[in-house]
């Protein structure tokens, strides 16, 4: 998410883990032994809420990924099967943010310590956030700066998140300042609870669409290996034109092509359709556009 502080993406955030299906007796049973072994556990007593962690930008990179004197499970192993909240995203150290990278693709994180190596599931949702720039109003009309021009100021900021990471991003958007004339509108017609319930859906759809493949341990579409994504992200003669053309514009990595099909699986998933239809597949492309915009202009 970017956009101006105080336009309400931490509270998006925060919101996230309450449209999140309930925790099944499974994920339950992983979150409370690491957050045992993470000495967490405070009085016994176990939570069934979804885990929600915001490790501030300066955390390091044992109480992110795990580690330290006795090889504790860090902030990434703690939000397994929930919500990895990180504001100020250029904030953090660029290394503790490269070793991010692993996790994100294999749900796992390997901590060493001086003879042996420990592996801890880190299976997160990733959540970040940034202002456009470093003085953070780049995007409000009419605004100059602090430090020189306004494009400039907002490249150099944006220029701090390196390619990789960005490129294991699917949704990014803008999140726009809320103005006096937003607070009269009437209140949405969709509140969390009817969201929740389009999400549990949806996962219901991928967890039998993976069962019935044979592969009863993937659950949802981000979890589902490449291998299997011809078969069950397949593209009419149109969704294949559009996504080539959109590779080749964009540049897409192949990491990025795969990602594309599986947000675009999803959208259909939450459509209740069988098939990606182009409108899906545009919709996808657009979540991924705005990244590349940037990264093209710094
Ligand atoms: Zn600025």
């Amino acid at each position: 998410m970017i956009g101006a502080a105080g336009a309400g993406k931490s509270m998006l955030a925060a919101r996230l883990p309450s449209i999140l299906p309930p925790l099944s007796p499974s994920e339950l049973l992983e979150i409370s032994m690491i957050a045992s072994v993470a000495g967490q556990i405070n009085g016994g007593a176990l939570t069934s809420k979804r885990p929600f962690r915001t490790p501030h930008h300066s955390a390091s990179m044992a109480a992110l990924t795990g580690g330290g004197m006795r090889a504790k499970p860090g902030e990434i192993s703690l939000a397994h099967h929930g919500v990895l909240f990180l504001d100020e995203l250029p904030e953090f150290d660029a290394r503790v943010l490269d070793s991010l990278r692993q996790p994100l693709e294999n749900g796992e994180v390997s901590v060493s310590r001086a003879n042996h190596r420990l592996t801890y599931p880190a299976r997160f949702m990733l959540v970040a956030a940034m202002n456009p720039c470093r003085c953070g109003h780049a995007y409000e009309p009419g605004y100059s700066c602090k430090r020189g021009r306004v494009d400039r100021c907002s490249a150099d900021y944006q220029a701090r998140l390196s390619g990789p990471l960005l490129d294991r991003i699917d949704l990014r958007i803008e999140v726009p300042a809320v103005t006096a004339a937003d607070l009269i509108l009437p209140p949405p017609a969709e509140g969390s609870r009817e969201v929740a319930a389009r999400v549990a859906a949806a996962r219901d759809i991928q967890l039998k669409r993976y069962a019935a493949l044979g592969l009863p341990h993937i659950r949802t579409n981000s979890e589902a290996p490449a291998s299997v994504l011809e078969e069950i992200a397949t593209l009419d003669t149109q969704g294949s034109t559009l996504l080539r053309e959109a590779a080749d514009s964009m540049r897409l990595s192949a990491r990025g092509y795969h990602r594309v099909l599986r947000v675009a699986r999803t959208l259909a998933d939450l459509d209740g359709a069988d098939k990606i239809g182009r409108v899906h597949l545009a919709e996808a492309l657009s979540y991924r556009m705005l990244a590349e915009d940037l990264q093209r202009a710094a």
